[in-house]
């Protein structure tokens, strides 16, 4: 309790002091392996512990009605990142954010983008599967129709393990569904898991919807996933997730074409 209490209050004046930042994981075509997005991922600099990840910040930020914040931040971030690689000449042709429930309710979200200057196919947001369940609400619903016309894709993130149906899948229309890692695991050794990811691959095909791999840890696992069909794929196997700086150099020196 105590802790938390800590952690909580650590939150509120760390969001003050821009203790928050957008690390990147490219991701990359399954067949050529070009770059073709980055997903921004949450980091706290915290004074004290260091760098922390979202498990260590994301539910107790919930908690406080920051997560919304956050959110903002890292698209703020993300927005200026990608000018900053266009400054560059460093081809990053899109990149995507992590959206919670609560800013899908907010009926301000749209008009909030509408000033941003949002070039149509540079951002992606990723929406977690359990944010259907409230589908009904029609302020999500709008909004979500409304990201399409800007030109923001819509993606179905952890697909597999929440409650996308495939009814919901077709009212929503996403450009892309990322397979939850917890069943790209186990391909390489379960013919079984090998044959659901298939037909997760084929619903997706069979709706114009592309399919991205997430948490691909091997080399074999990505050979694997290219000939079942996925279309993009994002895992340790390439890169892990890194601050810009490091992308720079990461992007410069294409550094996963050697290992891959
Ligand atoms: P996610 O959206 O499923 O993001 C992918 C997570 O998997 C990231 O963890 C990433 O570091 C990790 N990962 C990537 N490749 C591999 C791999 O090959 N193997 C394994 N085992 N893991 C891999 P991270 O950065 O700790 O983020 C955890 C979760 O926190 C994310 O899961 C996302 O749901 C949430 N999150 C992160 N940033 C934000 C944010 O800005 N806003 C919101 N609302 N949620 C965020
Ligand atoms: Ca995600």
């Amino acid at each position: 309790m105590i802790k938390t209490k800590r952690i909580a209050d650590d939150i509120l004046s760390g969001l003050e002091r821009n203790e928050f930042i957008a690390f990147y994981q490219p991701q990359f075509d399954a067949r050529t392996h070009n770059l073709v997005s980055v997903e921004a991922l949450a980091r706290w600099q915290h004074p004290r512990l260091g760098l922390q990840t979202p498990d260590a910040f994301l539910a107790i930020a919930e908690d406080l009605n920051v997560l919304a914040t956050i959110d903002r931040i890292l698209l703020d971030q993300t927005l200026a990142d990608l000018r900053h690689w266009d400054a560059l000449g460093l081809a990053v042709p899109r990149a995507s954010v992590n959206v919670s429930l609560r800013r899908l309710h907010d009926e301000h979200l749209i008009a909030g983008l509408k000033q941003r200057e949002i070039e149509p196919g540079r951002l992606a947001f990723e929406l977690v599967e359990s944010i259907y369940l409230d589908e009904q609400d029609p302020v999500v619903a709008w909004n979500i129709d409304q990201l399409k016309e800007l030109g923001i894709d819509v993606e179905i993130d952890d697909f597999g393990t929440g409650y996308a149906s495939i009814v919901s899948l077709q009212r929503l229309r996403p450009q892309r569904l990322k397979i939850d890692r917890q069943l790209v695991r186990p391909i390489t050794v379960d013919p079984a898991q090998r044959q659901l990811l298939a037909s997760i691959v084929d619903i997706g095909k069979s709706m114009g919807i592309q399919v991205v791999a997430e948490g691909v840890e091997t080399l074999e696992q990505a050979s694997l996933l290219r000939d079942l069909g996925c279309d993009v794929l994002q895992g340790y196997a390439f890169a892990r997730p890194m601050s810009r700086n490091d992308l720079d150099i990461f992007l410069q020196a294409q550094a996963w074409r050697q290992a891959s």
